[in-house]
């Protein structure tokens, strides 16, 4: 079963029934293996080094009603916010102090808001003229992914979700389309974004063939960066009463995308580390080489709860950076 590990590192690509067996067997000693070789092609290509992205949850209102997410337009339970030009650029160089060279500025889908955000980017761009400014804000008018990348942003991360369309539809509501999510990606790469895309494992309904359908979407598409988590249940969605996904699912996925993709970014996220504690060296372990510490100011980041348990300190916050280079440390990563 190993020769499927092989195989898999050799051509960077497997059939179906490779893929099945990779993420279905019972066999640990092959995960392990499928892991192993998964962080050797991670260390080959970027050494024992982990990038920090420093998160910014930058507002949490927004016009669509995903059936799984905390901060669907009608869940009425929540303190709606959005950060001000000033608390951004404060959260920006608070990052950039502590070494992080990335700003990832995510938050619920608001064109006019995103709109905008335009100057708050310029600024960015103009004050850290060498940082990556990554964007993450949903579905958007052509033209305000134009205006934005622009004003300087260079990377837009937009989860595809779901390769399946039907299964697309059970997670969304009526309107929401695959193919607009589709046509979003393309113009987002098209303008010179570096582009992320991913999805959650374990989502409602999710099969077996629809990972694989996920895997083999991402093989051709061929993201710079891939988000991928496991899916964790709100109290305030439809969804509440489904269960989480599966972290060694998660961590499976990992290892075959760092083999079929070397050079993608694959963070270890905070979903998987919301899931469990040692999420985050686990993701490593797997084949991840991003971690994502939050920089939204500590008084809003319980309103941007997209699933059960996420603000849990430790999981996520930027606070406990010394932490995280210690649990690095401690398997032979530093960042
Ligand atoms: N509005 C932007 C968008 O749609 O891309 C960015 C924010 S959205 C909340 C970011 C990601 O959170 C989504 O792409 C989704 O995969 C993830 N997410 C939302 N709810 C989740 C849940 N219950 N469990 C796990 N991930 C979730």
């Amino acid at each position: 079963m190993s020769n499927l590990v092989d195989a898999l590192r050799e051509r960077r690509t497997l059939s179906d029934k490779g893929l099945r067996e990779l993420l279905e067997s019972d066999d640990e000693g092959l995960v392990e293996v499928l892991h192993r070789n998964a962080r050797e092609v991670a260390v080959e290509q970027f050494g024992k080094v982990i990038w920090l992205r420093a998160l910014i949850e930058w507002s949490n209102v927004c016009r669509n009603d995903c059936l799984y997410c905390g901060i669907r337009r009608s869940n009425p339970n929540i303190v709606r916010y959005s950060l001000t030009k000033d608390e951004i650029l404060q959260a920006c160089d608070r990052a950039w102090r502590l070494g992080l060279r990335t700003f990832v500025l995510q938050g619920g889908e608001n064109p006019p808001a995103a709109e905008k955000l335009a100057p708050v980017v310029a600024e960015m761009r103009a004050s850290w003229p060498e940082a990556a400014i990554t964007l993450s804000l949903g579905e958007l008018p052509y033209d305000t992914y134009a205006l934005l990348r622009r004003s300087g942003a260079n990377r837009y991360l937009l989860r595809h979700e779901t390769a399946n369309p039907a299964h697309y539809g059970r997670l969304h509501p009526a309107g929401m389309k695959f193919e607009n999510r589709l046509a979003c990606l393309h113009s987002i790469r098209k303008m010179g974004y570096k582009t992320g895309t991913g999805m959650m494992v374990g989502s409602p309904f999710q099969t077996m063939d629809d990972l694989i359908a996920d895997i083999r979407f991402l093989e051709s598409f061929r993201p710079d960066m891939i988000g991928l988590g496991p899916f964790l249940p709100h109290h305030d969605t439809p969804f509440r009463d489904f269960p989480a996904g599966s972290a060694d699912l998660t961590l499976r996925i990992y290892s075959i995308l760092r083999l079929m993709l070397p050079q993608a970014w694959i963070p270890a996220t905070t979903a998987l580390a919301t899931l469990r504690p040692d999420g985050r060296t686990a993701g490593i372990l797997a084949g991840a080489n991003v971690v994502m510490p939050n920089f939204t100011p500590v008084a809003r980041r319980g309103s941007y709860a997209l699933y059960d348990g996420k603000s849990r300190p430790g999981a996520e916050a930027a606070e406990t950076l010394q932490q995280l280079k210690s649990e690095l440390d401690t398997i032979g990563y530093h960042v």
